[in-house]
């Protein structure tokens, strides 16, 4: 199959509305991240996002909508929900919801729940509006890759599997949608994002965090979210944190990175912007400012994939306080690095990797 890329022109967003009716998939751009979309009420087309994406069909999917009124073929809408739809509709927020039985099982890998989001992208809204139809779409990345904030990271990905990518350009957020539980009393963070735990719990009240955010699951414990469930975001090389003092993590880095590179391995270090120039003889990946979390979100995947492009095979990176959009951050960079946490003071004790 020949994929086209084409620029989000009103006739490219018919063809690719086309497409979707037609039951087939197609990948568009989000504020969040790229989206992989199919006609989400069309039993046969679902399928096929798994099969391009090598997805595990007990993975469920995001259902994207361009107006409110297409919820009622999907899910039952509940007070709490409409609050947090009101204030962050059309935006990177996910809702949990009970389910209708119009929506096939692909979809919601079987639980009782169906997850739904209006987006804000106006190429999403566009092509959501012009087909008029319920789009199930995950990161249109293949599973277990970081997910693409760009057109060119879909192409790597999907070439040859879809027939059509609209190119929007960068994602603005970078990271995928913040996912809530709403089927309880209390809003429940189930994945970070672009809407932080703050933003939250000003229209929500009270808001929990799944246990597993910036863990990994432990033996026997059920996953909230089943995506949470599996490596996501990790490069080919080992990542690791490296955690302490901002002038300890600095010399750390640079001692790792030298004794990495001693042994053989084509290592490099991903930080702040502001500290790119004292590292500049261990091949920095600048992932922004330390003041900007926001912008740490921005470029996380794509400096993930360029570490790959580059061939890297050990990569010791800076962290960001998991608070606010910081929160998303780690619990995306945790995983890429199989929460591996280098303590710098440590490393610069004993002045040896442990
Ligand atoms: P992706 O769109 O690839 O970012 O993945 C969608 C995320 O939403 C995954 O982590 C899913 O596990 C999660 N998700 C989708 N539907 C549900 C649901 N009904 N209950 C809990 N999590 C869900
Ligand atoms: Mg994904």
């Amino acid at each position: 199959m020949i994929t086209q890329v084409l620029p989000a022109t009103p006739e490219a967003l018919q063809m690719a509305a086309e497409l979707l009716a037609k039951g087939e998939l197609v990948a568009f751009p989000t504020e969040t991240v790229y989206g992989l979309g199919a006609h989400a009420l069309n039993r046969d087309a679902v399928p096929g996002i798994f099969a391009a994406k090598g997805r595990p069909a007990d993975n469920p999917l995001i259902v994207h909508i361009w107006r409110r009124e297409q919820l009622t073929d999907l899910c039952y809408v509940n007070p709490l929900a409409e609050k947090l739809m009101d204030a962050f509709w059309p935006g990177p927020l996910t809702i949990i919801l009970p389910r209708k039985h119009t929506v096939p099982d692909t979809v919601t890998a079987g639980l009782d729940t169906v997850a739904v989001r209006l987006p804000s992208h106006p190429v999403a809204y566009e092509l959501l509006k012009t087909c008029n139809l319920p789009i199930a779409a995950p990161s249109a990345n293949r599973s277990g890759k970081p997910s693409p904030t760009a057109a060119r990271h879909v192409y790597e990905d999907m070439q040859g599997r879809i027939p059509l990518i609209i190119d929007g350009g960068d994602c603005q957020v970078g990271v995928e949608s913040t996912v809530v539980d709403c089927t309880g009393e209390r809003v429940c963070i189930l994945r970070p994002g672009g809407v932080t735990r703050q933003m939250l719990e000003e229209v929500a009240g009270p808001v929990t965090v799944a246990g597993s955010v910036l863990r990994p699951l432990q033996e026997g414990e059920k996953a909230l979210s089943p995506g949470m469930r599996y490596q996501h975001y990790a490069p080919n090389g080992q990542v690791s944190l490296v955690e302490g003092e901002e002038q300890d993590v600095v010399a750390a880095l640079k001692l790792l990175c030298r004794q990495a590179e001693e042994n053989g391995h084509r290592a490099c270090v991903m930080c702040f912007t502001e500290h790119v120039e004292m590292l500049q003889h261990c091949h920095p990946h600048d992932i922004g400012s330390k003041d900007c979390p926001e912008e740490v979100a921005h470029r996380l995947f794509d400096t993930l994939r360029r570490l790959d492009e580059e061939n890297m095979d050990v990569i010791f990176s800076e962290v960001v306080p998991p608070e606010g959009v910081g929160l998303a951050v780690m619990n995306r960079l945790g995983r890429a690095a199989a929460f591996r946490a280098i303590e710098a003071g440590e490393v610069l004790a004993s002045g040896r990797i442990r």
